[in-house]
């Protein structure tokens, strides 16, 4: 059975990509056979995989209105990870979509062609809440939601779950909030636990563990194009394979761990 994970925010910076990027890598590391959607216009987790936005004549814009099938649109990547890749093309695709029906339906029925090839497929959300990241909650089975800890990390969290809700009312009833992934996590201070312990709290939304914490090396693998989880000693790799066996055991019905807050 292949488990669809969507990673939504509609804030940007909060490590989405990267956590889709750092699992899927994770996951192709320990024999998961793994797809990852791009459905951000900007194409940063397709450029991070090494493929470049700018010189790809097919992506999933295509796929979505129906131009190109998803089997010939499909990328191999250096991570073992299969990629539907993105281009700018999709910030049309908003527009374009607008106008059909079932629209938030589309991402869904092309995985359905593919999905039988993969264990797992993640999808990495674009930072907003239109009809992209409708089609990406629609499609999935799960959603997570990476949150920097910092102040202000609540707001939009509202909103957010409230999108959640609706896509549960509406198109997608068995969509399953699994709660936040902590991102950009600094455990030598108090404040990152106090922003997630508040935010917890406030929205009731279990937190994954582990924390992510905050590394250089992320930093400069996403500008570099090269992967992330490429320097594979670094505090973040670890943190996101921990992550990744964690979504493993609880796909094997195991119970979700969870990062308990201790004083
Ligand atoms: P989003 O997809 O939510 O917009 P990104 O994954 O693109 O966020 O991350 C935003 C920026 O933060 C990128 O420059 C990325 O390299 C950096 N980043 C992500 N995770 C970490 C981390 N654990 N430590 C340091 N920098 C990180
Ligand atoms: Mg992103």
């Amino acid at each position: 059975m292949t488990r669809t994970l969507a990673i939504a925010n509609q804030k940007g910076g909060v490590a989405k990509t990267t956590t889709t990027a750092s699992v899927g890598a994770a996951l192709a590391d320990q024999d998961v056979s793994v797809l990852v959607v791009d459905l951000d216009p900007q194409g940063c987790l397709t450029f991070s995989l090494g493929h470049d936005p700018d010189t790809l004549t097919k992506s999933v814009h295509d796929v979505l209105i129906g131009a190109q099938d998803i089997a010939d649109v499909l990328l191999d990547t250096e991570d073992n990870v299969t990629l539907l890749p993105a281009t700018i093309d999709l910030a049309g695709a908003e527009a374009l979509l607008l106008m059909r029906p079932g629209r938030e339906y589309a991402l869904k029925r092309a995985l359905a062609e593919v999905a039988q090839d993969y264990d797992v497929i993640l999808i990495d959300c674009p930072p907003s809440l239109g009809v992209l990241t409708l089609n990406g909650l629609t499609a999935a089975d799960e959603v997570v939601v990476p949150l920097q800890c910092e102040t202000l990390a609540h707001r939009g969290v509202g909103q957010l779950l409230r999108t959640v809700t609706e896509v549960q009312q509406i198109t997608n009833p068995d969509l399953k909030l699994l709660g936040t992934v902590a991102t950009l996590f600094d455990a030598r201070t108090t404040h990152s636990r106090d922003v997630l312990s508040d935010v917890s709290d406030r929205y009731d939304l279990p937190v994954l563990s582990p924390p992510i914490p905050r590394t250089v090396r992320f930093a400069e693998a996403s500008a570099s194009g090269a992967s992330v989880m490429r320097g594979r000693k670094n505090k973040g790799a670890t943190a996101y394979r921990e992550l990744a066996e964690n979504l493993r055991k609880h796909w094997a019905g195991q119970p979700l761990a969870t990062f308990e807050f201790t004083d």
